[in-house]
């Protein structure tokens, strides 16, 4: 189901109305020091969040983008078949549009705009790789890995494009599907990282494993293989986004830190804001090879000494609740349990991270797994805050369609 005309792209031509705007997203990313980030996934996380953000995505999670693909009635194409510039256009633009329409009055996004810039960003994507053609697939693996929401129904929602009607990875699919959305990471000049390799696909799952959706989920959240870190970083990054810690810094002296705070685990009381900790920054008698705990939130003296009491006393559990488990079977109907209950804001998650090794730093890490109660989402995580009343917003939209259909 090949559509004629699909590549209108030839000789560098502009795809979208306005070649200036074409541009643009890549001339703001480049002005924006990421690539100071000595981390690669952290810094692959932060260009990816960049462009999510410039492109208003983050409001927008993996139900809007099935409800729009349904809509444009590509759920029923094949994931393989080529696609035209202007169907993706229209895609976007829905998207956006339907945005619009369900944001507060307090916010405003211009649909126009953003259809310009994502569009722009996704072809490029596919340029990224010689040949590279843009299908269906690759719409929806990348605007899958690119949206907002919760990252365990994006995960779901990729399950959904790479399993059998069994419920079973197919492996050729999720190399299919990992090859598209590794262009993401490729178009922000990641390649080298998180460029797609046969045998990176490979090492994901176990050889000869039959692989149901929550052992996809176990081994894609937690922790992910190594050409997937960015994934969980990106929805960690936004989690952290607004988090303020009432510390200095010990190597900017900056008084206030936003975002991760680092504490070493040597030097008592060296604690680095993210940027000096991403670009290795280090002062005094403290080194860079030093194992620093990653902090995610900020907690007084008197209130770590409350928990604590409260732990000894039985009122509170030191454990994190697991993560839901989903049912086997391949879901075809939308189950409002599984997507209302999710939740994976996180307050007392710790990483361990050095920079003994350029990437893959010591990983000595107590993960918070998504709860299915729904706590009061902490003080500070004003950005999960908006993003959870933009996600029950859209729930409406979503429990009045009795036709939805889950996936497709
Ligand atoms: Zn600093
Ligand atoms: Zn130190």
């Amino acid at each position: 189901m090949e559509e004629r005309g699909s590549r209108d792209r030839g000789g560098g031509a502009p795809a979208t109305a306005n070649g200036t705007e074409r541009r643009q997203i890549f001339v703001e990313l480049g002005e924006q020091n990421f690539d100071a980030i000595r981390l690669s996934a952290y810094r692959t996380a932060c260009k990816l969040r960049y462009v999510q953000k410039k492109c208003n995505l983050h409001l927008v999670d993996v139900y809007h983008v099935i409800e729009a693909v349904r809509d444009v009635g590509l759920n029923a194409v094949e994931l393989a078949a080529g696609i035209s510039n202007t169907r993706l256009e229209n895609l976007v633009s829905l998207l956006f549009n339907q945005l619009a329409k369900r944001l507060p009055t307090t916010h405003t996004v211009d649909p126009r705009h953003s259809t310009a810039l994502l569009v722009d960003f996704l072809l490029a994507a596919v340029d990224s790789e010689a040949g590279g053609r843009l299908t269906v697939l690759s719409v929806k693996a990348m605007l899958a890995m690119l949206c907002g929401g919760k990252l365990l129904d994006k995960l779901r929602y990729v399950f959904s494009l790479v399993s059998d009607s069994n419920g079973v990875l197919t492996p050729s699919k999720f190399e299919s599907f990992l090859r598209e959305a590794l262009k993401l990471p490729t178009a922000v000049h990641e390649g080298p990282s998180f460029g797609y390799t046969h045998s990176a696909a490979r090492s994901c799952f176990p050889q000869h494993k039959r692989v149901t959706l929550n052992m996809f989920l176990d081994i894609v959240a937690d922790p992910p293989p190594q050409c997937l870190l960015w994934v969980p970083l990106m929805h960690r990054l936004a989690d952290v986004e607004h988090v303020y810690h009432p510390v200095t810094c010990s190597f900017c002296r900056s008084h206030g830190i936003t975002g991760f705070r680092y504490r070493c685990l040597r030097c008592r009381g060296y604690q680095l804001c993210q940027d000096c900790f991403w670009q290795g920054n280090a002062s005094g008698s403290h080194s860079n090879q030093h194992q620093m705990k990653e902090h995610t939130s900020w907690k007084s003296s008197a209130s770590k000494l409350g928990r604590a009491l409260s732990r000894t006393l039985g009122c509170v559990s030191s454990r994190e609740p697991p993560r839901p488990t989903y049912p086997e079977e391949p879901e075809r109907t939308l189950n409002m349990a599984n997507i209302v209950h999710t939740n994976t804001h996180t307050n007392t998650h710790t990483y361990s991270y050095s920079h003994t090794h350029t990437d893959t730093h010591t990983h000595t890490h107590t993960h918070t797994r998504p709860t299915s109660a729904s706590p009061p989402i902490p003080i500070g995580h004003r950005a999960c805050a908006e993003e959870s009343v933009i996600c029950l917003l859209s729930l409406k939209t979503v429990q009045r369609s009795s036709k939805w259909s889950l996936f497709m």
